[in-house]
């Protein structure tokens, strides 16, 4: 079967990058389809922070609302020792933080915000949503782009956009690089507040740091919910296992965990041990740009998540993509260009600095522990320096700077 229309814009991937960017596309009043491969848009059973980079943009897609229906506004972001259980610094995210960024810091769980993505676009007349689409082959001429699934149907389009996340295969258009495993593994869900005891403020979000591991904590769906994530870096990893199951497995984590504080052994024992993650990043590519195909979202910029803008630096994409395209008339190649001198850099800086960040919480010789916490320790709840070139970016437009 061929599906053709070329001014048409596929957008390859139905994650949240993915789905923002045809919102965002489709309220500029582009008709966009969207090919994904698995057979329902999804998202896994775990939480999402969003800063104000993120939000911000969501309020400019219009499903902010619907977001405040059903997310948790939390007051204070707190980083936690994992061991002695002490505070070590916290941050305000309540009202000063939203009166400085002109944008909240929600936490929700990750279906939602799938869903109320996937219910915009559903709901939007220019979008057309095809499942089941594992898009296999991508192909540009003069003139068109033709994207071709795994079961032999064809979409032909004015432009294409890989949001196909980490694994991308389009960017294999653009770099033969691999993502680079971090030898950490994740476990994490969310379980009924019912059901969960000795846990602290429900106003805040919480990370318990230490020597090469760290667990996140906080309420979602207007606090039903207690997302909890715990990751660590296993010693049972080697290359030739990676691809397996045989390391950072449930035994190690207990292991790995059992001289942590009493707060951090419960959240142990409530984590789901069905599913772990490994942890995976990529190096900058100095270009995901070539005529008619672009990239964004992870598939452009995937980073760990220890500064939790995996996401939000996804959600940036959308607006900004859109409104090059409106600047340059829908002169496709043009816009992506310019898409790609603006998004590029920005979103490099923040995988690099994902890494260092990852460096510091997960800090093992005595000396790193003892400066990073004498910094902690001088830093004030109202002291947003280290956040503010993420959380403060506002450039969705060629027209609002930061
Ligand atoms: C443990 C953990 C915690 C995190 N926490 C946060 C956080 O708190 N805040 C934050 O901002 N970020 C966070 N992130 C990062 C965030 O999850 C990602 O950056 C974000 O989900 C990327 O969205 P995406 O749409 O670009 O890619 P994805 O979510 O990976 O979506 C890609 C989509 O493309 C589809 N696809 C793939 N290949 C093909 C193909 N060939 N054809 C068609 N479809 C295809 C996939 O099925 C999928 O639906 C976290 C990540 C992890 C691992």
């Amino acid at each position: 079967m061929t599906n053709s229309n070329e001014n048409t814009y596929l957008v390859v991937g139905g994650g949240i990058g993915g789905l923002a960017t045809v919102l965002s596309l489709a309220n500029s009043g582009r008709r966009v389809k969207v090919l994904e491969q698995a057979p329902e848009f999804g998202e896994v059973g775990a939480g999402i922070q969003l800063a104000a980079n993120a939000t911000n943009v969501l309020q400019h897609l219009g499903v902010m609302d619907k977001i405040s229906e059903i997310a948790v506004f939390p007051k204070r972001l707190v980083l936690m020792d994992a061991y002695t259980g002490n505070e070590l610094a916290a941050l305000d995210i309540g009202e000063t933080y939203r009166e400085r960024y002109g944008a909240p810091y929600v936490v929700l769980h990750r279906s939602d915000l799938q869903r109320i993505l996937l219910e915009a676009c559903e709901e939007h007349p220019n979008v057309d949503l095809y499942t089941n689409q594992k898009i296999v082959e991508t192909v540009q001429d003069d003139d068109t782009v033709t994207a071709t699934s795994a079961n032999g149907e064809v979409h032909t389009g004015k432009a294409l956009i890989g949001a196909d996340g980490l694994w991308s295969t389009t960017r294999q258009l653009f770099s033969d690089d691999q993502p680079e495993c971090s030898e950490y593994v994740a476990y994490r869900g969310a379980i009924p507040i019912e059901e969960v005891t000795n846990i602290g403020n429900l106003d805040d979000v919480y990370m318990w740091i230490g020597p090469n591991l760290h667990v996140v904590q906080y309420p979602v769906r207007k606090g039903e919910l207690y997302n909890q994530v715990v990751v660590f870096k296993s010693s049972q990893y080697k290359k030739e296992i990676e691809k397996t199951d045989e390391w950072g497995t449930p035994e190690e984590m207990d292991e790995v965990f059992a001289k942590t504080c009493d707060k951090v052994q419960t959240a142990i024992s409530y984590i789901s041990r069905q599913k772990r993650w490994p942890m995976y990043d990529r190096k900058p590519i100095d270009n995901w740009t070539d005529g008619r195909i672009t990239l964004t979202g992870d598939a452009a910029h995937p980073m760990l998540q220890y500064l939790a803008q995996g996401a939000c630096q996804a959600l940036e994409d959308a607006p900004y993509l859109a409104n090059m395209l409106d600047k340059h008339n829908d002169d496709v190649e043009k816009a992506f260009r310019a898409f790609q001198e603006e998004r590029l850099p920005r979103t490099a800086d923040v995988q690099t600095s994902a890494r260092q960040w990852g460096e510091i919480i997960h800090a093992v010789d005595d000396t790193s522990i003892l400066l990073r916490n004498t910094v902690l320790a001088n830093h004030t709840v109202n002291d947003f320096q280290f956040i503010d070139k993420y959380h403060g970016y506002k450039k969705l437009t060629n027209k609002v700077e930061a």
